[in-house]
């Protein structure tokens, strides 16, 4: 064991919860034991304290939970994505080029969508949009008619119509068939309107991806054409003599692709039917990879679901090296290259930050050193057990412990005992619990029945935030994200524990943890103190999150601040914008809250009549009740 007295240092908070492995250089621990941040990877001159920005948004007035987003980080990732590939391309003598489309469904806010348009515009870094509402966002967003806009989804007249003006108005817009039945339609639209209609088809690889999102590649994937639907539209565009319509080539295998042996084969894969579309006669310019470029949330650099085992130089010379092998290997001119990176664009972007409210431990309380004679027999054999453990007899006396606390909870059923007695009994029980629990760290390997122990024993820690609203893919999918306290990182973090949410459901929980050996099921946090908050934040959470979330218990969006870092390590706020109130909520589930307000006052108003309360009794309560429906839906101080 370590021995408990030795220094704490900033350093060891690093190390424990693995900042530079998940942090991509963003983030660090300065010498006052904050948390701090960068929007210049491994430069620390310049970086903010995330308990400072934290102090600041509580001056102007916000409560905790907010969600942070540092909008030079997102300049950074944009930039990084974008370099990356022109170096790949350099360095390979690549004689296409790149283009990114962001896809607005990471994350539809305006704020990044704006910020993306903005900063991606030296890069004529485009959008992607799958919809019709994202396709009009991107249209109102996007000023840049050398960016490609890629529409993908299932499409009708009005949308294809859309895309068609975007056309006209110069916008390299492409309409990507997804589905066999959307070709006539378009057909049909582009012809009434004399607009040439820039093409793309979506195919279904053989290549699957392994990772959670799995399902969108391979034979059975929703969308996308197989080889003869494929050649059918070509024959179909011929006939139409709009085969020079054709111009790009979609796949996507999913979202977060661990591994990179499957991005270089669906490279390849793509590649072939790409020269094969160019040997039918089409005219084609694009070869776009769709997303899947992942993050590394735990950061151990594996192909784990959590992880990748690559990194972006790599995944950017793999693509453009895959293209160009087959290519020139076909005799065939090198397409412009397009990514649809959303994920690791925005992932690093946005961090939730929010305060512990209390918690709860599982700790017996301290026994006599002998039972009483008369003791029930079932609880002495317990006691028993706790005398004579040691670190030979452990998985035995876990057996033992076992059996007799089940007698103890039989002979309790059968009136035999008292709840009192009971009550002891169990409190052994935890007892022998807790002091395996110290006896294992000393084991080279944990037998498999003891796995569970620590979890057993392990605080909860209740949190001012709701994963349904702010971490679905946590509770949906069992996602990882990484989690630490933001500050205190210079004392030693000396309980284990589980958060849990403000929902009070009871998947409203987060147990498992990013790790360096796989999923760890508690997280170290620190003692609460008196009189001062204690501020943990999840991080990596800019994509997907914010609008899959959603109104379980009523707990609405929460406050949203963006800042941006400016050179001498300090900040700007660049916006604020106010979490939902009560009413907000409400009113999204279809209350009409101005009845609401006056039934409530009538309820009072009868309330007063039976003289439950006085009349000024009943302005209190409906101020109360007013309020209330102002306010965040969030635990406030
Ligand atoms: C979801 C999606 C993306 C984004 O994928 P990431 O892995 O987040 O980069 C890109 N293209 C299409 C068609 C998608 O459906």
């Amino acid at each position: 064991m370590t021995p408990i007295l030795e220094r704490w240092t900033t350093d060891k908070s690093t190390e424990l919860y693995g900042v530079r492995e998940w942090g991509a250089g963003f983030f660090g621990v300065s010498e006052e034991g904050a948390l701090q941040v960068t929007a210049d990877p491994g430069c620390f001159e310049n970086a903010v304290s995330i308990p400072e920005i934290i102090a600041g948004v509580q001056e102007r007035g916000l409560d905790m939970p907010v969600l942070l987003r540092i909008e030079n980080i997102l300049d950074t990732q944009i930039s990084l994505l974008n370099e990356s590939f022109l170096t790949a391309i350099g360095k390979l003598d690549y004689r296409g080029s790149y283009l990114g489309a962001y896809p607005i469904k990471v994350n539809q806010q305006q704020q990044v969508v704006e910020a993306v348009t903005r900063h991606g515009e030296k890069y004529h870094h485009g959008l992607e949009a799958g919809s019709k509402a994202e396709l009009i966002a991107a249209m109102g967003m996007c000023r840049d008619t050398e960016a490609v806009l890629i529409c993908n989804g299932y499409k009708d007249e009005e949308f294809i119509d859309l895309g068609l003006y975007a056309t006209q108005l110069g916008f390299k817009c492409v309409l990507v068939i997804e589905m066999p039945g959307e070709l006539p339609l378009i057909i049909e639209r582009a012809k009434a309107k004399g607009i040439n209609p820039i093409l793309g088809v979506r195919v279904k690889l053989s290549s699957q991806a392994g990772g959670l999102w799995a399902e969108s590649g391979g034979d059975r994937s929703i969308f996308g054409l197989n080889s003869t639907q494929i050649i059918d539209v070509i024959d179909r565009l011929k006939e139409a003599e709009m085969l020079d319509c054709l111009q790009l080539l979609h796949y996507h295998l999913g979202s977060q692709i661990p591994n990179i042996r499957e991005i270089r084969g669906a490279v390849a894969e793509a590649s072939r039917v790409y020269a094969g579309l160019v040997f039918e006669g089409a005219n084609m310019r694009y070869i776009d990879l769709g997303g899947g470029l992942a993050v590394d949330y735990d950061g151990t650099q594996t192909n784990f679901m959590s992880s990748r085992n690559y990194s972006l130089s790599e995944y950017c010379i793999d693509v453009v090296e895959g293209v160009m092998t087959v290519l020139d290997e076909q005799g065939v001119d090198h397409p412009t290259i397009v990514t649809e990176s959303g994920r690791a664009l925005v992932a690093y972007y946005s961090m939730l930050l929010f305060n512990v409210l209390d918690t709860a431990r599982f700790e017996p309380d301290p026994l006599p050193e002998s039972l009483p004679e008369d003791t029930n027999i079932h609880i002495q054999h317990l006691f028993e057990a706790l005398k004579t453990l040691n670190l030979r007899n452990i998985q035995e006396s876990f057996n033992d412990g076992l059996y007799y606390r089940d007698e103890v909870r039989q002979a309790f059923s059968g009136g035999k005992i008292s709840y009192r007695e009971r009550a002891l009994g169990e409190n052994v029980f935890w007892e022998l619990v807790r002091r395996i629990n110290v006896l294992i760290k000393d084991l080279p390997s944990l037998p498999q029945e003891l796995e569970g122990i620590g979890l057993a024993l392990s605080d909860i820690y209740y949190c001012n935030f709701s994963v349904f609203q702010s971490l679905p893919d946590a509770w949906a999918i069992g996602q990882l994200f990484p989690i630490m306290p933001v500050h205190r990182l210079n004392e030693r973090p000396v309980r284990e524990g589980i958060l849990a949410d403000i929902t009070c459901d009871c998947d409203g929980k987060i147990d498992r943890f990013i790790d360096s050996q796989g999923v760890k099921r508690t997280m170290p946090l620190h003692d609460l103190k008196e009189n001062e908050e204690y501020y943990l934040g999840a991080f990596l959470v800019g994509a997907y999150q914010e609008t899959l979330g959603d109104l379980h218990n009523l707990l609405g969006d929460t406050n949203i601040v963006t800042l941006k870092i400016r050179g001498n390590g300090e900040f700007d706020f660049v916006s604020e914008l106010e979490g939902d109130t009560v009413e907000d909520i409400l009113s999204y589930v279809e209350y009409d809250t101005k009845y609401l307000f006056t039934r409530f006052r009538e309820t009072a108003e009868n309330a007063v009549r039976k003289k439950l309360i006085t009349p000024v009794q009943r302005r209190e309560i409906l101020e109360a009740y007013k309020n209330g429906l102002q306010g965040y839906t969030y635990f406030e101080r």
